[in-house]
């Protein structure tokens, strides 16, 4: 399958500001559009271990989901932080994976999107 995530910088910076307030914890939320990225959707981490895990709330999600449906949106990735470790998947974030949609990850050496459980790496191309 090969796809490229074409994100705005302008949703690029949000999407790291809503990172850096979770911080130290990791934080979890939804990139959304049609083509590229048009929406940010921050959601709530409610991993018992925040510092080191993250679980995207369940009801805050579903929520979000159904409102993209009535907009036309499609998601188009999850994203989530490191905030002390690189921009790999964990060897959990492999395991827990569920999702057809690339999954991007904030570390500390950069951001990188990949498909998981396989592990393939996902291009990421900034629009201006
Ligand atoms: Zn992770």
């Amino acid at each position: 399958m090969s796809q490229v995530l074409y994100v705005p910088r302008r949703l690029l910076e949000t999407t790291r500001a809503h990172l850096a307030r979770e911080a130290p914890k990791e934080g979890v939320g939804l990139w959304a559009g049609r083509r590229e990225v048009e929406r940010v959707i921050p959601l709530p981490n409610a991993h018992p271990e925040p510092l080191t895990g993250y679980l995207a709330e369940p009801l805050a999600l579903l929520k979000a989901l159904k409102a993209l449906e009535r907009e036309g949106l499609a998601l188009l990735a999850i994203y989530h932080s490191h905030p002390r470790g690189p921009a790999f998947p964990s060897p959990t974030d492999i395991k827990e994976a569920r999702w057809r949609v690339p999954y991007v990850i904030f570390g500390t050496d950069g951001f990188r999107a990949f498909l998981l459980p396989e592990g393939q790496e996902v291009p990421l191309a900034l629009l201006p």
